[in-house]
């Protein structure tokens, strides 16, 4: 893997949300995760600088708690991209626990290339083309959109401009 499948990773987004039908925002990563026998925890005792853990083997993601509710959302759809994606990772898991994260980020280029997709994918999973096209014809108001999504307008400005649709 030596580029990042664009193409490929916002395909796997979609068909996410075509499988649990899902056609309307905004989307909710939790009701996923549940289709998929993943549990989700929230931890209070996370540094700041750890959003999110996927630990495969016993189907859990980790969530650090006290992060905004919109960044955990995208923290979610992030590890479900890591999920659906099936990535893999640096650590065993028996070193790594929901109680022990992993202290170091990914480093080297092909990890990064999946943090890359990770988020590309969590950026289409919660704002897919679609679902922004048809929101963009009825109303160009950040808070708005943001509200209708739920997520940061941040967030959702970065999907507007990387589908390229304000003309
Ligand atoms: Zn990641």
């Amino acid at each position: 893997m030596s580029d990042l499948r664009i193409g490929f990773v916002r395909e796997t987004a979609r068909a996410v949300l075509r499988r649990n039908r899902i056609s309307k925002p905004p989307v909710r990563p939790e009701a996923i995760a549940r289709v998929e026998g993943l549990e989700v925890h929230l931890v209070m005792t996370w540094p700041d600088d750890v959003s999110g853990l996927l630990l495969r083997e016993s189907r859990r993601i980790g969530l650090n708690g006290r992060h905004a509710r919109t960044r955990q959302r995208f923290s979610l759809a992030h590890e479900l991209g890591h999920w659906f994606l099936r990535h893999d990772f640096p650590w065993h898991e028996r070193t790594v626990t929901i109680d022990a994260p992993p202290e170091q980020m990914p480093e080297d280029e092909h990890q990064k290339l999946q943090e890359s997709e990770a988020n590309e994918f969590a950026g289409e999973l919660l704002a897919p083309r679609n679902m922004l096209k048809q929101a963009l014809g009825q109303t160009r108001d950040t808070e708005e959109l943001a509200e209708l999504f739920d997520m940061s307008s941040e967030a959702l400005w970065i999907r507007i401009l990387r589908h390229n649709l304000l003309k």
